[in-house]
């Protein structure tokens, strides 16, 4: 219509356009009030803890590292008729404060503890990592189902978010050491099927694979990185989805992974060594790696909230210290590559403030009144994780249209030799 065109046919008279107007008018009107009470009936609160609830009503917590499983193991011996998650546990996790604290999802620690003199210079005794691992998924896979209306199993990004719409909360799995895969990738298969979607590449020991980072300081280094085994496991891990985890792994071992790494990566609970120079910290050149722009691998840094890792005070440690690593990390990386692994239930002394699950908001609040914005805000909760997991999933679907699972052997192991050791039929 030109510019100039009238809106009602000419000849009529003022009052008659008038009256048109307003015909035409009055619909609009109510269709942009409804509108509004749609969208702005229930008012934003304005303080910064109202306004973190709130958002995080829309945008829940997705902690990348919750140690209850290993708890109930240690606790319980495993048994999920001795506690009720229902209630108040002793420990930081329970439903209550979940809900609480706006928890909308986490992966739970398929954890089993290593030691070196188990396993051997060479990694090669044998041991109960197996096993063990395959308990601690049966003790999590029971509890989703015991609590059925509250957690609900997922393996992807697409299902973590619907199960959160639904007001459940999205459970994944991770595995924290490939210590745990007995040497094997075909073992490493079976957990992606049992539905693991990260495995951390060490826990504080080195192992076949590649090098820890330990805690303070790193153990003597046995292959300087990744092992020769350790980099077959980084493309099996892309071809299949799973997250390659960097918390835990040497300085080496990260650089080497994410370089190696045709995915997107994660460090499930990590804290920035420049505020305190452990070997288990992140340091600033392996965060500087991470992101989206050239030579940089994508990838999400979820911060762990153990004060002994956040600062050599750790007794000083509250909400402001933890979010100086998230804003320390976003100053590194960018706001796309930050996300939340408290530890909970994995630490044995939290920050003031944030003493449990039920405390998310609190830290969330501290950011509001740091300039953080809702989307900001959303990436840093759980749009960060979901979306590193797609991307993963999306590598994978390309690599396994080209490549079957890989074959490679830890060159160190000589029960898969073949031959039947002369042994003639
Ligand atoms: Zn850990």
């Amino acid at each position: 219509m030109p510019e100039n065109a009238p809106l009602l046919p000419s000849g009529l008279s003022e009052r008659r356009r008038a009256r048109g107007y307003i015909t035409l008018l009055v619909p609009v009107v109510l269709v942009l009030a409804t509108l509004g009470v749609l969208i702005f009936g229930k008012r934003e609160p304005t303080d910064p803890l109202g306004l973190a609830q709130s958002w995080l009503d829309h945008t829940p917590v997705v902690d990348g590292h919750i140690d209850l499983p290993i708890y109930v193991r240690e606790m319980y011996g495993n048994d999920v008729t001795k506690f009720d998650l229902g209630k108040k546990m002793s420990g930081h996790v329970d439903i209550p404060r979940m809900r609480a604290g706006r928890l909308g999802g986490f992966f739970w620690s398929v954890y089993t503890d290593c030691h070196e003199e188990i396993d051997g210079p060479d990694f090669l005794n044998p041991s109960h990592h197996v096993r063990d691992t395959l308990e601690q998924i049966d003790l999590a896979r029971n509890l989703m189902d015991r609590y059925s209306g509250t957690f609900e199993f997922v393996t992807t990004a697409q299902g973590a978010r619907d199960a959160m719409a639904r007001g459940r909360i999205a459970s994944f799995m991770g595995i924290e050491g490939a210590h745990q895969l007995g040497n094997s990738l075909g073992v490493l298969r079976q957990y992606y099927r049992l539905g693991v979607r990260y495995a951390t590449l060490t826990h504080s020991c080195n192992n076949a694979f590649a090098d820890s980072g330990g805690y303070d300081k790193p153990p003597n280094a046995t292959w300087g990185g990744l092992s020769p085994f350790g980099f077959e496991l980084v493309k099996e891990m892309n071809r299949l989805g799973m997250l390659i985890d960097l918390s835990h792994v040497s300085d080496n071992t990260a650089r080497q992974a994410i370089k190696a790494s045709k995915a997107p990566i994660m460090l499930s609970h990590s804290a920035a060594r420049h505020f305190n120079n452990f070997s288990r910290n992140v340091p600033d050149d392996v965060l500087e790696m991470i992101g989206r722009g050239k030579g940089q691998t994508d990838g999400v840094v979820m911060v762990n909230f153990f004060p002994s890792f956040a600062s050599p005070d750790p007794d000083s440690v509250g909400v402001a210290a933890i979010a100086d690593q998230i804003d320390y990390i976003v100053s590194k990386t960018g706001h796309h590559h930050v996300g939340i692994g408290s530890d909970f239930d994995g630490i044995d002394r939290v920050p003031k403030g944030l003493e449990d699950m039920s405390k998310y908001p609190y830290l969330i609040a501290e950011l509001i009144r740091r300039g953080w914005t809702r989307y900001q805000v959303a990436q840093l909760a759980g749009g960060n994780i979901l979306r590193v997991l797609e991307g993963a999933e999306g590598v994978a679907a390309r690599l396994k249209r080209v490549k079957g699972p890989s074959m490679a052997k830890y060159d160190k192991r000589r029960d898969l030799d073949g031959g039947w050791g002369g042994f003639e039929l």
